[in-house]
C-alpha cells in the first residue's frame, strides 16, 4: 500500500517590510528580521487578474477574490467561507435618516458565525502551505471557534488561549470541535502577550500572531463582497467594528484594490469605527488628533472588541482619516438597545460586538456625520446566540397562560 502525504497545492506568497522594504520568504511570522517593523504579503506585479464576469462565475465564497489573497495555486480547506448576504434594511435607514442602509451580514458566516471565519481560513491555509502541524491563537471569543472550528475540518490539533472571563456559550463552542481551550488569568492582552512567547517555543502557527500577515488579508474580502453585491459601486458610508482595528484598515485596503483593478470607479467609502466606552483606544487616539494609540484596561459586556493594545489601532486610525470618516464609543446600556433596535428593524440577531456598531451608528447620525442621501453599509459581525446574555429577558414582557382559549384571549387583548 502507498502511503501518500497530504499535499497542498497553496503557496503562501512572500513577505515584505513595510518599513525597510526587506523581502522574505514565506515564514510564520509577522515582524522583520531586521528592523521589527510589520511583514506584509507580496502580490506579484503584473499578475492576471479577473474581469467582473469572471469573479461572477465563480462559486459565491471569498475565494472567488483568490487573486487578491495570499497565495499562489488554489486554497484547500475552507473552501465555503465567505460571501455572506448584504440585507437592505430601510426601516433602519429611517431611523438614521440617509437614503439606504445595508448589513453585512456576517452572523451567518461559515462555518462558525463571525467574520472570523474569513481570516481564519486565510490563516489556515498559509499554516498548511507552510508546514505547521498545529494552530493556535489569542482570542477574545470568536476567534476561537473559528480557529477550533477550521482547524477540526483540516486535522490540525488547536490549541486557543482566551482571558478566563470569557462567555460560557464561546468557551462551550470552541472546545465542542476538539480544540484544547486555555483559559488564562488575565486580559487578552496579557493572552496575547503568551502567545507571542508560544509561538517561538513550541512552533505552532498562531493565526493572528505569528501568522498575521496572511491572516489580516482574509478581511479584505469583506471590502470585495460589498461593491460586488452592490453591482460593483461603493456606498457612501461603511461602519465597522474595532478590535485590534485589521477589520477596519483591510477594508480601506480592500476599497483601494477595488478601484485598482478597475472593478469599480469612484470615491471609496468613508469608514466609520465602532468600539465601546469601556474599551476605546482608537477613538479616543482619534477624538484627541493622536497618532499614537495609548492602550487601555478593557472594561465592557462587549468582550469581542475588548483588545486595550490593538495591533492594527495605527492604522485603523490612519485609514479612518484618510477615508474622511470619524469614529464613536457607545456605552454598554446603548449597545444592548442596539441589538434590539438591529433586531427589530432588520431581522438580524447580533452579538455584543453588533450591538456596538449600530450603536455607533445611531450616534454617529446624532453628530450629524452622515447626510441624508447617505447609503451607509454596517458590518455586523457575529452571531447574537453567542452571546444571549447581553439581552436579559427580564428586558421583556413573556406572559405565560393556559391552554384555555379564554385565558389566552384575556392575554392577547390585553397586549
Ligand atoms: C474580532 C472581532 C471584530 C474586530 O476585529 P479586528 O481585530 O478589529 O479586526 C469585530 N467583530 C467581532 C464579532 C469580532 O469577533
Ligand atoms: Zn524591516
Amino acid at each position: 500500500m502507498t502511503v501518500v502525504a497530504l499535499e497542498s497545492s497553496t503557496r503562501p506568497v512572500p513577505l515584505a517590510c513595510a518599513h525597510c522594504a526587506s523581502i522574505h520568504e514565506p515564514v510564520a511570522s509577522a515582524v522583520c528580521p531586521e528592523c521589527l517593523g510589520p511583514l506584509e504579503p507580496v502580490y506579484r506585479a503584473g499578475r492576471a487578474l479577473p474581469s467582473r464576469q469572471e469573479i461572477a462565475s465563480r462559486p459565491p465564497s471569498m475565494w472567488r477574490y483568490r487573486e487578491w489573497l495570499p497565495f499562489e495555486g488554489l486554497p484547500v480547506h475552507s473552501l465555503d467561507t465567505g460571501f455572506t448576504p448584504l440585507v437592505e434594511a430601510p426601516r433602519l435607514a429611517a431611523r438614521l435618516g440617509v437614503a439606504r442602509v445595508w448589513i453585512k451580514n456576517d452572523t451567518v458566516s461559515h462555518p462558525s458565525l463571525s467574520f472570523k471565519d474569513r481570516v481564519v481560513a486565510s490563516a489556515i491555509n498559509a499554516a498548511v502551505g507552510l508546514g505547521l502541524e498545529t494552530v493556535a491563537c489569542a482570542s477574545t471569543g470568536n476567534l476561537a471557534i473559528a480557529v477550533a472550528a477550521h482547524a477540526a475540518r483540516a486535522g490540525l490539533p488547536a490549541w486557543v488561549l482566551v482571558p478566563e472571563n470569557l462567555e460560557p456559550a464561546k468557551i462551550l463552542a470552541s472546545a465542542v470541535h476538539g480544540a484544547r481551550v486555555l483559559r488564562i488569568q488575565g486580559t487578552y492582552d496579557d493572552v496575547n502577550r503568551l502567545c507571542v512567547q508560544l509561538a517561538d517555543r513550541y512552533g505552532w502557527g498562531i493565526v493572528n500572531v505569528n501568522l498575521r500577515p496572511y491572516y489580516g488579508e482574509g478581511s479584505k474580502t469583506v471590502a470585495f463582497e460589498i461593491a460586488e453585491q452592490l453591482g460593483w459601486r461603493f456606498p457612501t458610508a461603511v461602519v465597522a467594528p474595532m478590535a485590534g482595528g485589521s477589520l477596519l484598515s483591510k477594508l480601506h485596503k480592500g476599497f483601494g484594490e477595488i478601484i485598482d483593478a478597475g472593478l469599480a470607479t469612484g470615491d471609496r467609502p468613508r469608514l466609520f469605527g465602532a468600539q465601546a466606552a469601556g474599551c476605546a483606544p482608537i477613538v479616543r487616539a482619534l477624538e484627541a488628533g493622536e497618532s499614537r494609540i495609548t492602550p487601555v484596561e478593557p472594561n465592557t459586556i462587549a468582550r469581542s472588541l475588548a483588545i486595550g493594545a490593538p495591533a492594527d489601532g495605527a492604522r485603523a486610525l490612519q485609514a479612518i482619516r484618510a477615508s474622511g470618516g470619524y469614529a464613536a464609543a457607545v456605552s454598554d446600556p446603548d449597545l444592548i438597545d442596539a441589538i434590539r433596535v438591529l433586531a427589530e428593524t432588520s431581522g438580524v440577531f447580533a452579538e455584543t460586538a453588533g450591538g456596538v456598531t449600530g450603536a455607533a451608528a445611531l450616534a454617529l447620525s446624532r453628530a450629524g456625520r452622515f447626510t441624508a442621501s447617505d447609503e451607509v453599509v454596517l458590518c455586523i459581525t457575529a452571531h447574537g446566540l453567542k452571546t444571549p446574555d447581553a439581552v436579559s429577558p427580564d428586558l421583556f414582557d413573556l406572559p405565560i397562560a393556559s391552554s384555555r382559549l379564554s385565558d389566552v384571549a384575556r392575554v392577547i387583548e390585553s397586549a
